[in-house]
């Protein structure tokens, strides 16, 4: 989409004029911090403006103005994405939702909470908490990424294995169209099934089909505090079998995330955990199934894990203990940054692959000479390899591309994904069609032509 000197000017004086009250960046230097999300490796454009809408007629009227003078729009929540999906892009009015952050309702009768998406996930945990009440879906950033960023990216976290994806908790969603007009996909109905299933087109398109003004999220009773078990491994290859063996036990912990020997060796320099650093790899179970229930379903679990190889079952402590750990493993990415740029990649695969997969990793990665970490949720098939490297090593760039597609057609070969939970964005494009298809992307093209025909909302981005 090209657009004039003229036409960019005259929008943002529309906005200025129609939305007085708005937030409005134009600044170089103040954009600056809005131009990238955490994948500072991919190159960003450089916005129009930055603006701050407060409700959704202000996001109506953006779109709206947007629209009339052919200027793109880029939605954004607080910009931790891992894929690029909030990149900002030459030209393009970026639409940070950070001020629409009200809860509108909770409704414990219902057992629903309606939000607007510029909510912090643990803030709104918080806020349903004091009515004992939980929304499981918790991405390790859940400190800082907002629920329309969750809900646009269908973000995982620690306990998809038992709660599965944000996807599973929306009932309804407001959505801004291309065309400035508002529509409601669902409400408060557990069971609706009216027509297509509008809800999940807008749950995961990454900001490309609708921008998020509102969502009602189901939510559950607080569940019991958690038991917590950290089991560790001579390899990464029996921590991998445990997992199976645990899913096959058939039992669902909460939390089963593995952590390389890398990996926990980097966490326990910066949290002093004292963790095994002899050991290959670490698994940490947890089950929120209430005393007696969590003691017998993490028995069986350790019996799984000894049934695998592990060197040491050990549980937390206390609540505490339990929940330096859980941080430890949230903050994964953050430790591995110490041993020079950490680059986080996802991918996913059938569970029962999971040692497999753990195994290509270890072998593409020596094969390119790349120090590789490998963290994840491996209870859902879904793992971490983060890529280290040196910033003044000029062959690292090509490496980690190398490196990037065997892992994913790796995964591909087991039946798995090249993304399960950071999305397609700018990051994935280019591996988006060898995993679904000419046909099925055709569809998805299909989709986005029909509700945005004139590419404005985040262009470039997926496909
Ligand atoms: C340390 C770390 C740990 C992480 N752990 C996890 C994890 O465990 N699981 C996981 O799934 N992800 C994880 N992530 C990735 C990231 O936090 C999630 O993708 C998160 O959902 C992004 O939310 P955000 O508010 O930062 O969105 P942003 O990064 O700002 O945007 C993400 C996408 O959503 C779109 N978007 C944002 N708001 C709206 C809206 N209102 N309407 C329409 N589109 C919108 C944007 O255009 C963009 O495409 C992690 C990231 C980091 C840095």
């Amino acid at each position: 989409m090209t657009t004039t000197t003229d036409q960019a000017s005259g929008l943002l004086s529309a906005l200025a004029s129609e939305l007085p009250g708005m937030r409005l960046l134009q600044d170089a230097s103040d954009v600056e911090s809005y131009r990238f999300d955490e994948t500072a490796y991919l190159s960003a454009g450089h916005p129009l403006a930055v603006c701050f809408p407060r409700q959704t007629s202000d996001v109506e009227a953006i779109v709206r103005l947007c629209a009339a003078a052919g200027v793109s729009i880029v939605a954004r929540g607080a910009g931790t994405g891992l894929s690029g999906g909030a990149v900002a892009i030459d030209g393009a009015i970026t639409v940070s939702f950070m001020h629409m952050n009200a809860i509108l309702e909770i409704d414990p009768a219902n057992l629903t909470v309606t939000t607007q998406p510029g909510i912090i996930n643990a803030e709104l945990n918080r806020a349903v908490a004091a009515h004992g009440l939980f929304y499981p879906p918790d991405p390790a950033s859940f400190e800082m990424c907002t629920i329309g960023g969750n809900l646009a990216e269908n973000s995982g976290g620690l306990r998809c294995v038992k709660y599965g994806v944000t996807r599973d908790w929306v009932l309804g969603l407001e959505v801004v169209l291309a065309d400035g007009s508002v529509i409601r996909t669902g409400g408060k109905n557990i069971k609706d099934v009216a027509g297509y299933d509008l809800t999940n087109i807008f749950v995961g398109s990454e900001g490309t089909l609708g921008l998020i003004t509102e969502a009602t999220l189901r939510l559950l009773p607080l569940p019991p505090a958690k038991l917590t078990m950290i089991a560790f491994f001579p390899t990464v290859a029996a921590a991998g079998e445990a997992v199976s063996r645990i899913t096959a036990a058939g039992i669902v912990p909460v939390t089963l995330e593995l952590m390389d020997a890398f990996t926990i060796a980097a966490v326990d320099d910066v949290h002093q955990l004292g963790l095994d650093r002899a050991a290959g790899a670490m698994l940490m179970v947890e089950s929120d199934t209430g005393a007696e229930a969590a003691e017998r379903e993490l028995a069986v679990a350790e019996e799984a894990c000894n049934a695998a190889g592990a060197s040491s079952v050990v549980r937390a402590a206390d609540a505490q203990e339990a929940d330096w750990l859980r941080q430890a493993r949230r903050a994964a990415h953050g430790s591995l940054e110490r041993a020079g740029v950490a680059r986080m990649d996802d991918v996913g695969v059938p569970r029962s692959r999971i040692p497999e997969m753990l195994a290509n990793i270890e072998r593409i990665a020596a094969a390119h000479k790349l120090r590789v970490g490998v963290f994840g949720h491996a209870g859902d098939g879904n793992l971490h390899p983060t890529y280290i490297l040196d910033r003044d090593d000029p062959s690292a760039e090509a490496r980690i591309e190398a490196v990037r597609d065997e892992i994913y057609r790796a995964a591909l070969e087991l039946g798995g994904t090249v993304t399960g939970e950071h999305g397609t964005g700018l990051a994935k494009k280019r591996w988006l069609e060898l995993q679904r298809g000419t046909r099925a992307v055709d569809v998805m093209r299909s989709i986005k032509g029909a509700l945005d025909p004139n590419g404005l909302l985040n262009p470039g981005k997926v496909f």
